[in-house]
């Protein structure tokens, strides 16, 4: 058989100042929890970030609603599965829009944008040859929406959901897959950094070396999806329909500028249950319809809860509107950055999130942002402008600081690229105890150095915000206006704005504390 090579693949150059970056759609049978919650948080860090290094962002978002939980979900609620789909889209734009999440576009798969990109690749593999009938016969777990071998089952059931799958025969499309071995492995060699972390390509890795078997790739007398243009009695089977969403929601098959703008894309996040899907059958399929492939996925981690996975049944799930609702979205934005190493499992609990809102924000940050202002105020009318001469150590702290932060935030390593930031507040911090601009004031000698230390400790605590702004928008918005910027979001840029001295005079304004110290644990909320 003959191999296919990947053709069509972009050079990095063609698409220089452009990133478009996805998060996996999600079923819409409950509403989003913390797990769901944190990928698209750290994928709206990611998108700031982008935007804010200069980069023309596109940022996709959506729902995944062709799922039989979705059609059972609806039958149960007494909803047309539609009217169900339209009602659970409003509740989640409602959730991601309390957590500032800044997607660009958010796509349903049942819109005819994603009807026509489905159609289109379909026949282009069928075209290719990659479309046969055969008989599936085999389980079939519903919670997964997917095809389980006996090799996938521990004492019969699947894994994820311990539950036995639903045996099913029909006579179904696949797939050739295992044509594409061997360009997969080529891919992920010459690619390596197509798929990371390291740990996730490993595994992935390990399953196209065993062995690929060809996939179905629909549903027979099933109504609730996208009909199969070439047998209408059946529909595309669920997994298959949503990787497409991908470039469905770019314009595939409809517009072809759009497409080409955006295509390929620069980053997938997805969680690591779903890199199979993501880094096997994904590339496969945009092979087989000749099209260039992803150049990059991020596989994260899990939150636990205590230590246990978030499930319903088991009564362990957090909402994120609860914290949302009692602190701003930033507290728990920063918590989900800062405690988990992003590619590795963590936890959240009540108690941890207390003690680091306390420790980073209301001891910390809030605290330097009030005693800064308070002093501006007390003892410059507000205005603060540098003194003449060398600028001062905190220069050479935010600077390195910036640098840190752009290394770790081009590797996705977001908990460093807080933690730089960090860096910058805690140095700032101790530079006003040592200086002590109070007992300067009280020394009319010491006039030029009181100017020096306060714009000094004001334009770190300037730059420390810009660099925490994607983890933190709404608040480090809060801060840089209170210290006398006013650019909207969208015009920040890091190499202007994170340069020491470019806001030249700070006019500052004093505010309400926006991190009161939370006293005695509160708890989880009631
Ligand atoms: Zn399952």
């Amino acid at each position: 058989m003959e191999v296919p090579t990947i053709s069509g693949l972009a050079s990095p150059q063609d698409t220089l100042g452009k990133f478009y970056l996805t998060t996996a759609i999600d079923y819409v049978n409950s509403r989003p929890h913390l797990g769901t919650a944190y990928e698209k948080i750290t994928a709206d860090v990611i998108a700031r970030y982008q935007r804010l290094a200069g980069e023309d962002t596109h940022f996709l978002m959506g729902n995944d609603e062709h799922s039989l939980n979705v059609y059972k979900k609806a039958l149960e609620e007494k909803l047309d599965p539609l009217a169900y789909c339209d009602r659970m889209e409003e509740e989640f734009r409602n959730v991601w829009r309390r957590l500032d999440i800044s997607f660009d576009d958010f796509i349903r798969t049942t819109e005819e944008r994603h009807r026509i990109g489905v159609t289109t690749l379909l026949d282009r593999i069928r075209a290719a040859g990659d479309i046969y009938q055969g008989v599936y016969e085999g389980g079939y777990c519903v919670s997964c929406e997917a095809f389980k071998q006996e090799k996938d089952l521990v004492d019969g059931k699947c894994p994820l959901h311990n539950v036995e799958p639903k045996w099913i025969k029909e006579k179904n499309h696949f797939f050739r897959l295992s044509k594409y071995r061997q360009a997969l492995l080529e891919h992920y060699e010459r690619n390596p950094e197509a798929l990371v972390p390291e740990v996730r390509r490993n595994e992935i890795l390990r399953v196209i070396e065993d062995r690929l078997d060809d996939i179905s790739i629909s549903r027979e007398s099933q109504k609730w999806g996208i009909p199969v243009s070439f047998d209408p009695n059946s529909v595309v089977y669920v997994w298959f329909d949503a990787l497409i969403n991908y470039i469905s929601a770019v314009g595939f098959g409809q517009d072809d500028a759009l497409f080409r703008r955006w295509w390929p894309a620069d980053l997938h996040v997805i969680g690591k249950d779903i890199t199979r899907f993501h880094c096997i059958i994904w590339p496969a399929m945009l092979m087989s319809g000749g099209l260039p492939l992803p150049k990059r996925v991020f596989g994260h981690g899990f939150v636990y809860f205590k230590g246990e996975k978030m499930s319903k049944s088991l009564g362990t799930v957090v909402d994120p509107l609860d914290a949302a609702d009692r602190f701003g979205p930033d507290p728990l934005r920063l918590y989900l950055v800062r405690e988990i190493s992003y590619g590795q499992d963590g936890d959240f609990s009540w108690e941890r999130f207390e003690t680091r809102y306390n420790a980073d924000l209301a001891n910390n940050l809030g605290n330097l942002l009030s005693r800064i202002t308070a002093m501006a105020q007390k003892y410059r009318e507000g205005v603060l402008t540098g003194s003449r001469g060398p600028a001062g150590r905190l220069a050479e702290v935010a600077t390195q600081a910036a640098r840190d932060y752009r290394k770790s935030m081009e590797v996705f390593a977001l908990q460093d690229g807080a933690a730089a930031a960090f860096h910058l507040i805690d140095a700032t911090n101790e530079f006003i105890t040592e200086t002590a601009p109070w007992a300067l004031a009280k020394d009319p000698s010491q006039e030029d150095k009181l100017s020096g230390v306060l714009f000094e400790s004001a334009e770190a605590l300037r730059v420390a915000a810009l660099l925490l702004y994607p983890v933190m928008p709404g608040s480090c918005l809060e801060i840089l206006k209170r210290l006398g910027t006013t650019k909207p979001a969208r015009e920040l840029r890091l190499d202007v704005d994170a340069t020491w001295g470019s806001a030249g005079k700070l006019t500052t304004q004093k505010g309400d504390p926006l991190w009161p110290r939370l006293e005695a644990s509160a708890g989880a909320p009631a």
